[in-house]
């Protein structure tokens, strides 16, 4: 087994600083109480070192309720969708992590700008460009500060795997082939639903790929060809599609070929060099990211030991660092809206049969 150099711990997103008192820690207020908020984002808070969950604001009185009861948090601080606007009062809120339906992050970010917060909003950023720009525009406004939660900026064997192609072990990079998708279940769920998720598999978890696509290059595409698929015969796949596959071109002349579905499991990056290949795999998940490299002349692939890294953790305490000063703002609104900006030249791609400059 390689193992990889003098990476250092901070280097990966990991602080080595000694954890705040509570009192001088960011207080956050989780925006929806889904899936992902109550089974990743709120048990990863509390491994936290520079934050804490404040309050909760959820459509679902007696699901806060238990959820308060089980992080001890005040039943004073328990919101709903209309009285949201009033967390401008109340001093224990620092900043919101919104983890609604993509088709609500623009309202309930720029909502909770003007209540005088700062904004985590989940991926992705929003369901249009125009969006984006209002969100940013309010965050500027209020002189508060945006993130995405593009987890996999604090994985370590991602950023291993980023060190290790910047440093031209596998010689310039050629083809990056980024693939993820799930098989996706309940027809009548808000990620099948246009309105709410902006699109199908593409928004969800393509969007992973694209990601990867640009973070593995270190480039900024600059053409888009694309299809969509969807069985309309499928009652899951009425409004979005079912498939999407899409090249990306950049500058240096590296191609990437990217697959999404909601009906197949992928969760794959390889990264094919003039001198090897680094194989991500699986290339997102929550933890344990297995980072592969093949260099020319050793033959086959070598797992890079790397010491994982909590993404959970990486991108709160991240933030909540930046916001004091002590360290830099990574997976800004701009990165985000950048996404976006690619997901419509795909879906304009898809639905004109063109290829399209980005
Ligand atoms: P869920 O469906 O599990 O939860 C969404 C929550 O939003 C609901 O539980 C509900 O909370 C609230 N909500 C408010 N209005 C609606 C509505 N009209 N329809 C449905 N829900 C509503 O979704 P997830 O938690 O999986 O996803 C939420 C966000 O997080 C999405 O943007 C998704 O892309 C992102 N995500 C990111 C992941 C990552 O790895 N970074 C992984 C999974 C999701 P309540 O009942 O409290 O009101």
């Amino acid at each position: 087994m390689a193992t990889l150099g003098a990476a250092s711990l901070a280097k990966f997103g990991v602080s080595t600083l000694l954890a705040a008192e509570p009192d001088k820690r960011l207080g956050f207020a989780f925006v929806g109480l889904g899936g992902f908020a109550r089974d990743h984002l709120l048990p990863g808070m509390m491994r936290c070192k520079f934050c804490k969950p404040v309050a909760l604001v959820s459509g679902h009185p007696e699901k806060a309720a238990t959820v308060a009861n089980q992080y001890g948090i005040d039943s004073k601080n328990i919101y709903n969708y209309d009285n949201y606007d009033s967390i401008k009062d109340n001093p224990q809120i620092d900043a919101v992590y919104i983890v609604l339906p993509n088709g609500m992050h623009a309202e309930y970010t720029i909502r909770a700008f003007q209540a005088g917060k700062h904004v985590m909003c989940e991926k992705p950023m929003a369901n249009t460009v125009a969006e984006c720009q209002a969100m940013i525009a309010a965050g500027k406004a209020a002189g508060k500060k945006l993130q995405i939660g593009y987890r996999m900026h604090w994985d370590a064997p991602t950023l291993a795997c980023i060190d290790a192609l910047r440093n031209g072990e596998i010689g310039p990079i050629q083809i990056i082939e980024a693939e993820t998708g799930f098989t996706i279940g309940d027809p009548t769920q808000w990620r099948l639903n246009r309105k709410l998720a902006g699109g199908g598999c593409l928004m969800d978890i393509g969007i992973y790929s694209l990601s990867a696509a640009r973070y593995l290059s270190g480039e900024e595409p600059t053409e888009v060809f694309a299809h969509t698929y969807h069985d309309t015969s499928d009652p899951r796949f009425k409004e979005v599609e079912q498939n999407c596959d899409f090249q990306l071109k950049f500058p240096s002349g590296v191609l990437a070929s990217c697959l999404s579905s909601y009906d197949t499991n992928l969760n794959r990056y390889v990264v094919h060099g003039r001198d090897g290949q680094c194989v991500l795999d699986p290339g997102q998940p929550y933890e344990g990211a297995k980072f592969q490299i093949e260099r020319r002349h050793i033959h086959g692939l070598q797992a890079v030991d790397v010491t994982p890294s909590d993404q959970f953790v990486g991108e709160m305490d991240g933030f909540a660092q930046a916001i004091n000063g002590n360290g830099p703002f990574k997976a800004t609104g701009e990165e985000g809206m950048q996404d976006m900006r690619i997901i419509e030249g795909i879906y304009e791609s898809a639905r004109t049969g063109e290829r399209v400059k980005v």
